[in-house]
């Protein structure tokens, strides 16, 4: 996604040293990640920074909640999502490394933009499926799918027929 400039951090006036910021991530951040998925959000972003005078070591902290459709019922929800991200800056003209926790960014920098890291802290922390709570879901789409169930016994795969007979001939 495209980097948002409340993300920069301009480091270069900062100590050595540990800082701390804050971010909050409101339905505006959940749409200009043209992730067609998220219907909105709320999230608070901590930023832990280290900074010495060739590294930024930085702990970004996720905890909030993405609203998503049920991958069950198809009704809104809220998918929690907490985690954290570490990533490193390196001031160096060389990009010697393919770490992926590991960037180069050139020595004349004087702020990086977290954009992209938050947005990969999210997606690495979002569960494949998520589902309403148990209990939570559409009582009318449960009832609804009760009955689809009932109605299409599922019909054994022909393949594993197939499989079946192999098996026989070689025990
Ligand atoms: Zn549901």
């Amino acid at each position: 996604m495209e980097a948002l400039s409340e993300h920069t951090i301009a480091f270069s006036g900062l100590k050595d040293g540990t800082h701390e910021f804050d971010f909050v991530l409101g339905p505006a951040f959940f749409t200009a990640t043209g992730v067609e998925e998220f219907l909105g959000g709320e999230a608070s972003m901590h930023v832990r920074l280290e900074k010495s005078s060739h590294l930024l070591v930085t702990l970004i902290h996720v905890d909030g909640h993405i609203n998503m459709l049920c991958d069950h019922c198809n009704a809104p929800m809220e998918q929690p999502i907490k985690g954290d991200q570490r990533q490193i800056f390196k001031l160096s003209a060389e990009n010697e490394t393919d770490d992926d926790e590991l960037v180069s960014i050139d020595p004349g920098a004087h702020e990086i933009n977290l954009t992209h890291y938050i947005f990969e802290c999210i997606s690495l922390h979002l569960p494949i499926r998520h589902v309403h709570a148990p209990g939570l879901c559409d009582p009318e789409v449960e009832v609804a799918l009760e009955k689809v169930q009932i109605h299409h016994e599922p019909t054994p795969d022909p393949r594993w027929a197939v499989l079946n007979k192999l098996r026989n001939k070689t025990a």
